[in-house]
């Protein structure tokens, strides 16, 4: 297996990480133990922090753990290494975090990484199964949010003094991160936006100076109302049509129809990644082939995705991927709308004002090139640098180790739910996530939501921002119990045993 060859499912990570142990070390250290494994190393073999580190692990022992310099060990603020300047190292997410014991998945770690976690909620410990509308933050990223008001802050860009240029590094790092983190080709891909909502708005609008009456979008009946209503403005205002890929009775996406749909008249195509109602996990680069074959454009939501899955746009090959901070353990307010460097040259601007302009007189104004071409005005600059430090403590992690983790509980989780008497799960898609929308029959929501609150246990009850997927399955509503990092078998256990004692 060469390293350009990337296998789909979560499974195939760990064997592709086991085949570079084995077969590739040499050429990840080519010379001696003494040679240091870098950020540049890691892009160029399209691994994440935690797969090196994985690799590291497995290396015989003359490979000494030792040859990486105390310097490149990227400590995290509040479990910093003395001297070691946590924000300026090359390639942080070598070391494994607190949680990443050697060996082996460290629950109890990765909970105490997350202070909320240690919570009372009226009186009981809390339980977050809520991960789907947004996740808890670890220390790393509070600390790096304090570290930045009490040592960086400052607008970017615009001045000349220090705090500016700290501010600047800080926000332009976390920039570079984000790149590393979804294999982005560089830095200038990433476009800061406030979340995945605003992502798909910047495009759809942005988008619409070249659509023409009869063009078609399409999207999938699994969307959030996100991915569904920037779109039919869009259509509303250029006359053209949006067309939905229809779904099976588990939820899977019908190629057939999407193949059918397709014609020289797709001008986009727009689609999540995962279904945030059924934790479907979609097909997105067959999706994303097909609709090149037509000359359009692609999205990917990557809301329910980013957090649990390794994606990689080299791999997706899409134009366009938004996510959420909120949604991978960093900051709300901030997301990032990812556009191939073709795909985003062709945008105008989407919001405009400071930043985003080379030059302006009252004639004309010409424009910065992108991303600063989509950011007009005062970023959310702390956002961003906590959203960097989100995405190192998973690359620590390492996604392969997460989305293997997940994808175990969500197996176990499955199993656990469809015993529930009276119990039906939204969908049954046999590529899942965590996530599991349900109802239980002649119970109604809120008293099964009630009864989760008084012990500690949150999920979400309602329609979860995409009505048409539940109407789908003839419902309004659901319960959706959605896992992160977090979340252990144990509390599976418990939210069943109250799910049971309903009826
Ligand atoms: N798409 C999907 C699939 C989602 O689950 C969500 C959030 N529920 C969004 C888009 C919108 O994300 P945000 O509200 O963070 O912009």
């Amino acid at each position: 297996m060469t390293t350009n060859e990337f296998p789909a499912g979560a499974g195939d990570w760990s064997s592709l990480i086991a085949d570079l142990a084995a077969d590739r070390a040499g050429e990840l250290f080519p010379t001696s133990p003494a040679a240091v494994p870098d950020r540049e190393t890691a892009r160029e073999f399209r691994l994440d922090g935690g797969e090196l580190q994985t690799i590291i692990d497995r290396l015989p022992a003359d490979f000494a753990r030792t040859s990486v310099p105390a310097e490149a060990s990227g400590a995290i603020p509040g479990h910093s290494s003395a001297g070691a300047d946590p924000f300026q190292n090359g390639f942080r997410p070598l070391v494994a975090p607190l949680a990443a014991a050697p060996g082996g998945w460290d629950a109890q770690a990765i909970h105490r990484d997350f202070p909320i976690l240690s919570e009372k909620v009226d009186g009981k410990n809390l339980v977050w199964l809520d991960n789907g509308a947004t996740t808890q933050k670890p220390r790393q990223v509070i600390d790096r949010l304090v570290y930045f008001y009490e040592h960086e802050n400052s607008n970017i860009h615009r001045s000349a003094h220090t705090l500016a240029a700290r501010a600047s590094d800080a926000f332009e790092k976390a920039r570079g991160t984000v790149a590393g983190f979804i294999g982005a080709p560089s830095a200038e891909n990433i476009v800061f936006v406030r979340g995945a909502t605003e992502g798909v708005n910047l495009v759809a609008s942005a988008c619409r100076s070249r659509q023409k009456p009869g063009d078609e979008i399409i999207v999938s009946h699994l969307e959030q109302h996100a991915n569904i209503v920037p779109w039919q403005l869009a259509c509303q205002e250029t006359g053209a049509v949006l067309k939905v890929i229809p779904v099976t009775d588990r939820g899977e996406l019908r190629l057939d129809e999407y193949g059918r749909l397709l014609g020289p008249r797709t001008k986009m195509v727009a689609v999540a990644q995962v279904s945030n109602v059924l934790g479907a996990i979609v097909p997105v680069r067959e999706i994303v082939q097909a609709a090149k074959r037509y000359g359009a454009l692609t999205l990917i939501d990557g809301a329910q995705s980013a957090a649990h899955l390794p994606v990689n746009m080299a791999e997706l090959d899409c134009d366009f991927f938004v996510f959420s901070g909120h949604k991978v353990y960093g900051p709300t307010g901030i997301g990032v709308l990812y556009g191939r460097r073709e795909a985003l040259e062709i945008m105008p601007p989407y919001q405009s004002g400071g930043n985003m302009i080379a030059d302006v007189t009252f004639g004309r104004t010409l424009y910065q090139p992108p991303p600063a071409r989509f950011e007009a005005g005062t970023a959310d600059i702390a956002g961003a640098v906590g959203l960097g430090a989100a995405l190192e403590y998973l690359s620590a992690l390492g996604m392969a180790a997460v989305s293997l983790h997940e994808a175990e509980l969500a197996a176990y989780a499955g199993e656990a739910l469809r015993r529930v008497n009276g119990l039906r799960l939204v969908g049954e898609p046999p590529e899942r996530t965590g996530v599991f929308s349900f109802v239980i029959d002649g119970v109604a929501d809120e008293a099964v939501s009630g009864r989760l609150r008084a012990a500690g246990v949150a999920v979400r009850v309602g329609h979860h921002c995409a009505q048409p997927i539940h109407r789908r399955f003839s419902l309004e509503r659901s319960v959706r119990a959605s896992l992160g990092v977090y979340n252990t078998r144990e509390e599976i256990d418990f939210l069943v045993s109250l799910l049971r004692n309903l009826r």
